[in-house]
């Protein structure tokens, strides 16, 4: 079995619990190797003067790894937590306390903030504590000396391997926490790029929608956009009966590609939103009507050409489209009207056609 299986075993999802799990798991690992190593260190002297400590701790760490597939998260926790005190506190008189078993303190603290779910009053009193816990450390043991006979090499060695471990699990824990919540931050940024664009488009066409449309144009006003602004209200020609004649799937067909076909001809030139039904808002910045008046014509005359194919059934479109210059300097609500009322004198002028 590799480690990972072991170490992730009857985690079945990766949820908060799993994760602590997790961690515990790696972390008795990381401590037993450095506790070893500690030993090793500390040479034969420290085995024969605390063998049953030695020992009796190392068989601790293997058994409350083992315990930690029948346990829930709380009570692993907690065992971890006492078991690493113990270690530390017993261990101090005999490697001497410059060889920093206090450091492994650090990793409770950790361990307070995220591996525990209570109240942020509940994760400071039980950092208090461990403060607590590393003063009385101090007062107790402080700047005591090895009985076990440690060379000043081996010394050195000694604090190494310690502050290696601790910074070793402190990375562990960052990373594992951290990592979830990073991911949660970029789903929701994702999620949220989604809702906005979905809040500014419309579904059937995917051009703009309205709300974005009038929010595009108080942000020109806002800006004092210096150049022209034309605006053109485009309508389909006798739409209902498209809709009577072939249907309202059809119809929905008709204005995807009368949609389409607004991007294709005028979507360098203008800002396009269904304003509302088969009513087409077109916003072109920095181009005055005459020459807007040139794009919308092309548009206008490549629609009544286009055959628009639904289901084998060929159907054709005209437009009428109303056109004014806008000045920045009034509200957009008396250039919209007026372009509406342009686009009414188009149809009853006969449809299909251009008023400016
Ligand atoms: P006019 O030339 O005067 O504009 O005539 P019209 O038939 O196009 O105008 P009218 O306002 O009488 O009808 C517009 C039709 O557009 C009625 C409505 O059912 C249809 N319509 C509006 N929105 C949709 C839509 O999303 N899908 C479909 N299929 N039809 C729609
Ligand atoms: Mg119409
Ligand atoms: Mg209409």
């Amino acid at each position: 079995m590799k480690i990972i299986d072991l170490i992730t075993k009857d985690v079945t999802d990766e949820n908060d619990i799993g994760r602590n799990m997790i961690v515990l798991r790696i972390l008795y690992i990381i401590v037993f190797v450095a506790f070893l190593v500690d030993i090793i260190l500390a040479g034969g002297d420290a085995v024969r003067m605390f063998p049953y400590k030695i020992f009796g701790l190392l068989a601790a760490n293997v058994i409350l790894f083992l315990l930690t597939y029948e346990m829930r998260s709380s009570m692993a926790l907690i065992l971890f937590i006492t078991y690493l005190f113990t270690w530390t506190l017993s261990m101090i008189p005999c490697l001497g306390w410059s060889a920093g078993m206090q450091n492994y303190f650090i990793i409770v603290l950790m361990l307070c903030f995220f591996s525990t779910h209570g109240k942020l009053r509940y994760k400071f009193f039980l950092s208090a504590f461990v403060l607590v816990m590393r003063i009385v450390t101090i007062s107790i043991f402080g700047g005591i000396k090895s009985v076990a006979n440690v060379s000043p090499f081996n010394d050195k060695l000694l604090q190494i391997t310690n502050i290696t471990a601790v910074f070793v699990s402190i990375v562990f824990i960052s990373y594992i926490y951290s990592r979830d919540t990073n991911l949660a931050e970029d789903k929701l940024m994702k999620y949220n790029d989604k809702l906005k664009k979905e809040a500014n488009t419309d579904q059937l066409t995917g051009l703009y929608n309205r709300r974005r449309a009038e929010e595009y144009l108080q942000e020109l006003k806002a800006k004092g956009f210096n150049d022209s602004i034309s605006i053109a209200m485009g309508d389909i020609d006798f739409f209902k009966k498209v809709n009577d004649t072939y249907g309202h799937d059809a119809g929905d067909e008709v204005l995807k590609t009368v949609a389409n076909t607004m991007k294709e001809i005028a979507g360098t030139y203008s800002f396009i939103s269904r304003w509302g039904g088969e009513e087409f808002l077109l916003i072109f910045k920095g181009i005055n009507g005459d020459d807007a008046l040139i794009i919308l014509e092309k548009l206008r005359r490549i629609m009544q050409n286009r055959v628009i194919d639904v289901n084998g059934q060929e159907i054709k479109i005209t437009m009428t489209f109303g056109l004014t210059e806008y000045n920045i300097r009034k509200e957009p609500d008396g250039a919209i009207k007026e372009a509406d009322e342009k686009l009414y004198l188009g149809k009853s002028k006969g449809r299909n056609q251009v008023v400016y």
